[in-house]
């Protein structure tokens, strides 16, 4: 009993390998082939599969070793998107940001190729991961559609092909990330009723990473998005925000984040045990899985590497107090 409690998993970025970095790099500058880059790109998904099971992580990603931002990945493989000018956006920190242009159109599969492949690295299941439609909409310009709306919408059916070609490739967990639903709480409706064009009648178990936080604007309302379970962060918060999913109960699987990713510093396992005691308070055992607050690209492969382990072990404890296997 209970092998099947707690599973552990990520959220989906891992932190990119010096040489991929540096690859990337020349490669935008003309100096490297496509080819050369795809080979990098694939070596550094092997590395990050290994890591994974050598943590001893339950449900595996393929580590998004092939992507920059999750939005302009996506609208730069679609029909219908441009590619602005720079755009400033935190502080200094310049972007170039997807332009709607024309009906947006995914002619071909975008990710399942890079699934297939790290999928048969593996015995373990690897996610399929996707951005959503409200995320793609609200982090592009739209010079195209008449309102947001269409343009979600419009997404959420092109989005939908790609979740029904991983289905078909093998994929048993499907993730379809929203972190901008969080910034917008006013158009959560609208999230919810793109999210249910994408997810109809699929039958691989779909998940949606919600990031920054503060849900008090969007719950119980979250509750309503069309997958079977949500990722949410609570360690970078001190597990305040858990207060929030009591009342009214919970009613989906969830994905409690308890390391968190943007500081250096790994946690205790004592830290993070105490996290999951807390967390199985508020929702219940069977539903709750365990891994980091939001993806790990942003720290080092030993940090990334470090606070895992940690959190599996933490997790391997935890079993072992409440008589689980
Ligand atoms: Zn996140």
């Amino acid at each position: 009993m209970g092998a099947q409690m707690l599973l552990t998993t990520t959220v989906g970025s891992f932190p990119k390998p010096t040489y991929l970095s540096k690859a990337r790099n020349d490669y935008g500058k003309g100096r490297l082939s496509e080819q050369e880059l795809s080979k990098l790109e694939r070596k550094a998904t092997e590395e990050c599969i290994r890591l994974q099971e050598g943590v001893g992580l339950d449900i595996l990603v393929h580590g998004e070793m092939e992507r920059g931002d999750m939005v302009t990945y996506f609208a730069e493989r679609m029909e219908g998107f441009g590619i602005s000018g720079l755009v400033r956006s935190y502080g200094n920190r310049y972007y170039r940001k997807p332009v709607v242009k024309g009906e947006v159109k995914r002619d071909r599969p975008i990710t399942v190729e890079t699934f297939k492949f790290a999928q048969g690295l593996t015995a373990k299941p690897v996610k399929g991961m996707l951005t959503g439609p409200y995320t793609m909409c609200d982090w592009s310009f739209n010079e195209f559609y008449p309102d947001r709306r269409s343009l979600v919408l419009a997404l959420a059916g092109e989005i939908r092909k790609e979740v029904l070609d991983l289905e078909k490739a093998g994929a048993k967990y499907v993730q379809i990330d929203e972190p901008a639903i969080s910034t917008r709480p006013d158009e959560i409706d609208l999230a919810i009723e793109a999210m249910k064009i994408v997810t109809q009648g699929v039958k691989a178990k779909t998940i949606s990473h919600i990031c920054y936080g503060d849900f008090t604007a969007m719950y119980p309302r979250i509750l309503d998005l069309a997958v079977d379970q949500l990722d949410l962060e609570f360690a970078n918060g001190d597990f305040a925000n858990l207060d929030i999913f009591k009342s009214p109960p919970f009613t989906k699987e969830v994905a409690v984040g308890v390391v968190d990713v943007h500081s250096h510093v790994i946690e205790s396992k004592e830290q993070v045990k105490a996290g999951i005691r807390k967390a199985l308070e508020v929702f219940p055992l069977e539903n709750v899985y365990i891994d980091p607050d939001c993806g790990l690209k942003t720290r080092t492969w030993e940090e990334a590497e470090a606070k895992l382990k940690v959190m599996v072990q933490a997790v391997k404890e935890i079993k072992k107090e409440l008589g689980l296997k």
